[in-house]
């Protein structure tokens, strides 16, 4: 069932606008509120998703675009990861070149989602915990769980659709790769609408009746959202092609989701995994690792190469099987147990 988000708009008294360093005022709501705004228009505010040690409010930076013509509603999230920027820069391009007037439905999007992750350069909440790992969180739990449930509970209900922008973590690099339930219509075609390198079929974990895996889109799918995931790149920069690609791939999404009139721009295809795994060292050393990002792998094939300081090998790693190398780690400092590649399982012939 489809819930939708009919509240006000709620303005928190006496903390109606933050003053921008530029000067324009961004209202803060303490709700998203998509019947709070007139059609064909974007909307900025901060929403309040918690407080800090001064008792002022942690707030997300939100960017609503409220069609005039009546269609679905997308979500778009980025920085869950603090660390995974790529997102962002995507998200403030789609939302410059969107004209709301001529939008069937509405896009709400968050381009930071764990904002005190970001000022500390890390993948982590504050706490030092994954927010992408514990929603949907709880209202009476700790610094990182009531993050998540007040991200969650705000942003994910009138939600028909939802997309989450990712990176690689730090020391390792990302083909652009979609994870998405290609078990599921929908998301099949969400999927392969975004131009993506690869498409790993992973299951919204919260719907196949196993335990959730604390995801923002395992909470999204236990609502009936269909989310899906799209990684893009390396954490801690703006990659320009990257986020060209992203960018095309979404405007895509839109165009497939009927958000925007229009034909689909064609982009390559991807190739789908139908699973896949990471593989580690066995020792520690200084790791090279060989294949390029997106390459094509046989079994046996040499994949890495581990050196003591001297410059002595200490061993190579082989592909375990024919697969295709999803990422990859880019950092030579390697103690035994370290990643090499995430090696993608090819699905065999014919699609679901
Ligand atoms: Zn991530």
């Amino acid at each position: 069932m489809r819930k939708r988000c009919l509240f006000p708009l709620v303005l928190l008294a006496g903390l109606t606008a933050f003053s921008q360093p530029a000067g324009e005022p961004i209202p803060l709501v303490s709700e998203i509120s998509l019947a709070g705004q007139l059609p064909g228009t974007v909307g900025k505010y901060w929403l309040q998703a918690g407080s800090d040690m001064f008792g002022r409010p942690i707030v997300v930076p939100v960017l609503l675009a409220k069609g005039s013509l009546p269609g679905p509603v997308l979500g778009l999230t980025a920085a869950i990861h603090g660390n995974e920027l790529n997102g962002i820069p995507l998200i403030q391009e789609l939302f410059a070149s969107l004209d709301p007037t001529q939008l069937h439905g509405s896009v709400v999007a968050i381009p930071g989602m764990n904002p005190l992750g970001m000022q500390n350069d890390t993948r982590l909440f504050l706490d030092g915990e994954d927010l992408n790992r514990v929603f949907p969180g709880k209202s009476d739990g700790n610094n990182s769980q009531q993050m998540a449930y007040a991200l969650g509970s705000k942003f994910l209900p009138g939600l028909d659709y939802h997309l989450d922008l990712h990176t690689a973590s730090f020391g390792r690099i990302n083909t652009l790769y979609a994870r998405a339930d290609l078990e599921s219509e929908p998301l099949a075609r969400m999927a392969r609408s975004l131009g993506a390198d690869i498409i790993l079929h992973s299951k919204g974990e919260a719907t196949a009746g196993a335990r959730s895996d604390g995801t923002l889109r395992a909470m999204a799918a236990s609502m009936g959202v269909h989310s899906l995931t799209l990684e893009m790149g390396n954490p801690q920069v703006y990659d320009r092609d990257m986020i060209a690609r992203g960018l095309q791939g979404v405007r895509n999404l839109l165009i497939t989701l009927g958000l925007l009139e229009g034909t689909p721009v064609t982009l390559g295809e991807a190739l789908e995994c139908e699973r896949s795994y990471w593989v580690y060292t066995d020792a520690g050393g200084l790791l090279e690792v060989l294949p390029g990002l997106g390459q094509v792998l046989h079994k046996g094939d040499l994949i890495g190469v581990l050196k003591d300081p001297f410059g002595k090998v200490l061993a190579r790693y082989s592909a375990p099987e024919d697969g295709v190398v999803i990422g990859l780690s880019t950092n030579p400092a390697a103690i035994s147990g370290s990643r090499i590649l995430h090696l993608g399982i090819l699905r065999k012939a014919g699609r679901p």
